[in-house]
């Protein structure tokens, strides 16, 4: 078998044809968001790609999530423009792969006084200086919308460039319109247990490429451990609810959040208003910030809604679900909908947290770069990275 090119220059030459099945332009390990999003962009450089995926069906942090793409809740700067830059991406993979994608922005429902403060400071400071496309509605406003059913709230925050994705369905259309009408090649049920310099070691025997990424979500001891260990990684696990109107539906077209994310999202968070809001949550419902319970409902492409979320941190994720944190975000939920709801669904997700960054894209070595979230916006801001990562590696 002849070695593969070194990476880097504007060619980045194609080897697969010249070589055996297991040589490969790109090699990448994980079929979750980041992987799949570094073998879009490869496959799209007309890059020969084979995916290296633990599972039979990538069952990770992707397809248990609100999929929200929410970009008015990043950060100014380096998260707001990759989220800005991966909306765009996201739209042109809907239409290529077929999937369903909701492009009606997102509301921010301000519940309280305190709540309305931070959607207010975020309206008069940074909004426009920072070039988000958002808009201050009032109270009467959100009387005009879903009948009236959101009128309780106090204000809110109308994100325009905010996307809905259902991820269950969405992942397994984007990994078949890669498979079939972009020619990467997944190995699935396979474990990658080393990567370095161009080679990948698995449960099938090696793989080569001139560059592999590796994104292996929360998985910081099978591939790569040394170079995860001194960043002392945690993981959140959230517990999350599918459920369906029993009373009065609303016919939602996008995301809901309420000033309780305000206090967690880099959009927001760091405003005089949020660390105010923060105090008053802790002294009225402590149970909230002790277990990171903040509100997202997501409107499934079929009537139903998704539900969460809590968050609790480790090394590990505890199996065990709490009953009182399903409790409070069905109360959350009814509340702000003025329906009653019924759990169809339970499930528990996991994703990487605690790191340096929000996420990470880090050298191993000159064939081999790792890409990791540390928050919970892979979603949001994971196709810009791919897409950045792979136009590095690959020079244009
Ligand atoms: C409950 C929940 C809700 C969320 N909601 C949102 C949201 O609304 N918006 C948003 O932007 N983000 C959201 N996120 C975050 C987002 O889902 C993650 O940031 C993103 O999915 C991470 O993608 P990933 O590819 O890194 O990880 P994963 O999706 O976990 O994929 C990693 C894959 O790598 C495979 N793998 C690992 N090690 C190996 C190995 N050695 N060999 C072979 N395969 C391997 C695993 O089997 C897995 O399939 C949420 C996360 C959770 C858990």
């Amino acid at each position: 078998m002849s070695a593969p090119a070194a990476p880097g220059g504007r060619d980045f030459p194609c080897v697969s044809m010249k070589c055996e099945m297991k040589t490969f332009d790109v090699i990448v390990v994980g079929a979750g968001m980041l992987g799949i999003a570094h073998a879009w962009a490869a496959a799209r450089r007309g890059l020969s790609v084979a995916v290296i995926e633990r599972s039979r069906q990538a069952h990770g942090a992707t397809i248990r999530n609100f999929g929200q793409v929410i970009v008015t809740g990043q950060a100014p700067g380096l998260m707001l423009s990759h989220a800005q830059q991966t909306r765009e991406l996201w739209l042109e993979l809907a239409k290529d792969a077929g999937f369903h994608v909701r492009a009606n922005g997102s509301l921010v429902l301000a519940r309280c006084a305190e709540e309305a403060d931070v959607l207010a400071e975020f309206a008069e400071t940074r909004l426009r200086q920072e070039g988000y496309r958002a808009e201050l509605l009032s109270a009467r406003e959100l009387g005009g919308l879903y009948d009236g059913r959101l009128a309780h709230h106090c204000a809110a925050l109308r994100g325009q460039d905010d996307l809905q994705i259902y991820s269950r369905e969405a992942l397994p259309a984007i990994t078949r319109y890669l498979a079939e009408s972009l020619g990467v090649r997944f190995v699935t049920g396979t474990l990658a247990r080393a990567a370095a310099q161009g080679r990948v070691e698995t449960s099938a025997g090696e793989f080569q490429g001139s560059h592999v990424f590796v994104c292996p979500g929360h998985d910081y001891l099978t591939v790569l451990p040394g170079l995860f260990a001194p960043l002392s990684l945690e993981v959140a696990r959230l517990q999350m609810l599918r459920a369906a109107f029993e009373t009065r539906p609303v016919a939602l077209d996008r995301p809901l959040l309420t000033g309780l994310s305000c206090v967690h999202y880099g959009a927001f968070s760091d405003l005089s208003s949020a660390r105010a809001l923060r105090e008053v949550i802790q002294a009225r419902t402590p149970m909230l910030l002790e277990n990171g319970i903040h509100l997202l409902i997501s409107p499934t492409p079929y009537g139903e809604l998704i539900i969460g979320d809590s968050h609790h941190y480790g090394q590990d994720a505890l199996p065990f679900n709490d009953e009182a944190v399903d409790d409070a975000l069905l109360d959350l939920a009814s509340q702000t909908l003025g329906a009653r709801l019924r759990v169809v669904e339970r499930w528990q997700g996991v994703y990487g947290a605690h790191g340096p960054a929000p996420f990470s894209v880090l050298r191993a070595d000159e064939r081999t770069t790792v890409a990791v979230m540390h928050s919970g916006v892979g979603m949001t801001v994971g196709l810009a990275i791919g897409e950045r990562a792979v136009a590095e590696a690959a020079g244009r």
